[in-house]
């Protein structure tokens, strides 16, 4: 095995250990969804090729180690009949993480399908070099999406009724931002606190309050997206349909822009938030 056995075995997804013919491999999950089966067949393979253990990359997706260097055609044949994604140096598809979305008991949204949608749509697409998508379920975040180039969070926004409210308090007592409070006996909603996280609404058995919309909070490198809506009116809060066409200008954005190996973060260092923005303008 000499320096150009390894580059060409790295190209196709076999990185080498430090330690002499050995090398690990990385399997792809659909934005950190997989199946029984998926699982079943990844065990398989590390029982029989490497240590019988593998450890799950920051990502979310499966690293198997120590597979030995005469068993990597082997191992080739095994990934191919179980259909299972192989990860390599020149995939340049969205590397997508989210929770556990609507199963969680703080879910709003789906993050699940809306990962699986983005990683289906652009697996193929083959982006200059690597985008980091991160989807969270409500504001608690987390996963800390402002730390990954595109983030997506949650929100369930309340609205006070006032006529229904019998003033039972339990609203009060469920907001961890202290954001509702009696004057008297009107229930206020204080907006510069509220985190639209819905816990209010779900305490509510009166429909005191109750869920005016759903929507999606966008950040971009770090900072949350704020877009003019068609009547001029600057917007941090999206339909999923509108998130859906934002994301894709952004990716369509990157495809065009982005230099070859370009990370998304250091393009966007390069030509600037204003530029991104000026290309996202007449979205919403
Ligand atoms: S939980 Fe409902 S009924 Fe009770 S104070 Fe809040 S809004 Fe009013
Ligand atoms: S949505 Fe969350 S943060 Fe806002 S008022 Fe209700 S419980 Fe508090």
């Amino acid at each position: 095995m000499d320096i150009q056995d390894i580059k060409q075995l790295r190209m196709e997804g076999f990185l080498p250990l430090k330690y002499d013919g050995y090398f690990r491999i990385r399997i792809s999950s659909e934005a950190g969804k997989m199946t029984g089966e998926d699982i079943e067949h990844i065990a398989y393979i590390s029982k029989e090729y490497g240590k019988g253990y593998v450890n799950f990359t920051t990502r979310l997706c499966v690293e198997i180690p120590w597979i030995k260097y005469e068993n990597i055609e082997k191992v080739k044949e095994e990934i191919k009949n179980f259909n299972l994604l192989l990860l390599r140096p020149r995939h340049k598809f969205p590397s997508i993480i989210s929770c556990g979305g609507k199963i969680c008991t703080n879910g709003i949204i789906d993050t699940k399908d809306i990962g699986e949608k983005i990683f289906n749509k652009y697996k193929n697409c083959n982006l200059p070099g690597k985008i980091k998508i991160g989807i969270i379920g409500c504001p608690n975040n987390c996963l800390k999406v402002e730390s990954e180039d595109l983030g997506i969070v949650g929100k369930r926004i309340p609205k006070i009724i006032e006529e229904n409210c019998i003033n039972c308090g339990l609203c009060v007592k469920s907001c961890r931002k202290n954001a509702i409070s009696f004057s008297n006996t009107k229930l206020i909603l204080n907006n510069s606190k509220c985190i639209d996280c819905g816990k209010c609404i779900e305490v509510c058995k009166f429909n005191g309050i109750i869920e005016e919309d759903i929507r999606v909070s966008i950040y971009v490198g770090g900072n949350i997206l704020k877009l003019k809506d068609k009547k001029g009116r600057p917007s941090t809060l999206y339909s999923l349909e509108e998130a859906e066409k934002i994301i894709d200008r952004i990716i369509k954005y990157y495809k065009k822009h982005g230099k070859k190996k370009e990370k998304f973060n250091n393009m966007l260092d390069r030509l600037g938030m204003e530029n991104l923005l000026k290309d996202l303008e007449g979205y919403i």
